[in-house]
């Protein structure tokens, strides 16, 4: 049976075997624990590890002593946002009035959990709400700061969509009032250029596994001057990572990071031309030769390997049950025993049977211009034959507008 093509990159994406090839001694002949300071085989490791520091830190324009080792974008962001509202709390644990966060309702589960646990704990939130182009503003964010806001945490490029929020004014905004400003950049750095000074950011999350990178890796970029920012530990043990994150490094795991760190510096520009190439193309073809398709989000601001597209007229879990040689995700959320929609394309302003009909295409280092050719003419084959069997699709072609009908009430 031939395997789907991949266009779920947003998910997860294949290790570069590049990547591989610089773990691999990693696993066998070099073991011994970076925290081992009193014979060669820690310091071996402790040197890979550093190496690794550089490579990170140099992809976001940070110093090396500003990487925190982390399992991935979902603990970097717990430490960030937790570690930062307890340490700049106004209040101790157990009182009100402890301070106020601001973040959006578009965030990745892993930003809004955090923030949601710290509201049941007594800070203060404001959840702002993009516009139909999925966008947050700086506006947004300065007309939402209050003289007792704390943190602000906004992602750079949304997981569902792709739009790009307007990081380096916000991080702007927050610089001016003083308030510490955190940013999940997990589908962003490694596929765009980042500075983390030019782009006026204090805290930093990223992922190995979203930049051909191995899974339970990632790191925190925490700001060392101008200004220093502080954080709580979350994990408490041996004092690793300057006491910010204990336990024993995973040094496989962190080679690995730091080598797709280095190759997506020096590749993201021309991978960049060529995935927007096929992005164009994939958006370009289905709304040419189909009606009623719509590309979700800002037209412009968006990544240039992701692509959200809803189509009109036809029933979610057919769709997806009808590109099966397509691996990708839908725009319905699979949350216990029931399908529901998005809350990131509901939060944009598209109805329940709307967002269910999305699909979310998303490319990578190693999607060729022939899975593009797969994924549009599959699309369309489905597509068109589930408006073949729509009743709505024939009184939509016959003029009909269907929000207009009055349905007869029984
Ligand atoms: C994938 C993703 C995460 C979670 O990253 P993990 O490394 O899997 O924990 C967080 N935020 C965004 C925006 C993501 O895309």
């Amino acid at each position: 049976m031939n395997r789907p093509i991949y266009m779920d990159n947003a998910a997860t994406t294949r290790t570069d075997p590049r990547v591989v090839e610089a773990m691999l001694p990693y696993f066998t002949e070099v073991y011994g624990n970076p925290g081992s300071r009193n014979h060669m085989y820690g310091w071996e490791s402790e040197a890979a590890v550093d190496a690794a520091r550089e490579q990170a830190a140099s992809l976001i324009g940070a110093g090396p002593k500003e990487i925190i080792w982390t399992s991935g974008a979902t603990e970097s962001n717990n430490l960030a946002i937790k570690g930062a509202a307890q340490m700049y709390a106004k209040a101790p644990l157990g009182s009100t009035g402890r301070g106020h966060i601001i973040t959006a309702i578009i965030e990745h589960k892993a930003v809004l959990d955090p923030v949601k646990r710290l509201e049941r704990e007594g800070f203060e939130v404001t959840w702002l709400e993009p516009g139909t182009d999925g966008i947050i503003t700086a506006e947004m964010v300065r007309n939402a700061m209050r003289d007792d806001t704390i943190l602000v945490t906004i992602m750079w490029a949304n997981n569902e969509v792709g739009t790009i929020n307007e990081v380096p004014e916000i991080g702007a905004v927050c610089r001016e009032k003083g308030v510490v400003f955190h940013t999940d950049a997990t589908q962003w750095v490694g596929k765009m250029p980042t500075d983390v000074d030019r782009d006026n950011i204090d805290l930093l999350s990223w992922s190995g596994h979203k930049i051909y990178g191995p899974k339970g890796v990632g790191a925190l970029y925490v700001r060392r001057r101008k200004p220093r920012v502080r954080l709580q530990a979350q994990m408490d043990g041996g004092g690793h990572e300057r006491g910010m994150r204990s336990g024993t490094l995973n040094v496989t795991g962190i080679v690995g990071m730091g080598a797709a760190c280095a190759i997506c510096a020096e590749e993201m520009e021309t991978e960049r031309e060529r995935l927007l190439g096929l992005r164009r193309r994939l958006e370009t073809e289905l709304s040419s030769r189909m009606d009623v398709v719509a590309v979700n989000g800002h037209a412009d601001r968006r990544l240039p390997h992701l692509t959200n597209i809803s189509f009109g007229f036809v029933e979610g879990e057919s769709l997806m049950m009808g590109i099966k040689d397509i691996a990708c995700s839908s725009g319905s959320a699979c949350t216990s025993a029931s399908l529901e929609p998005s809350y990131v394309l509901k939060g944009l302003g598209l109805g329940d049977d709307l967002a269910h009909s999305s699909l979310r295409l998303s490319l990578g280092r190693f999607s060729t211009e022939e899975d593009v050719e797969i994924a549009i003419e599959g699309i369309v084959k489905a597509v068109e034959h589930l408006r073949r069997l729509s009743p709505l699709y024939d009184l939509h072609q016959e003029g009909i507008d269907i929000n207009t009908i009055e349905w007869q009430a029984h």
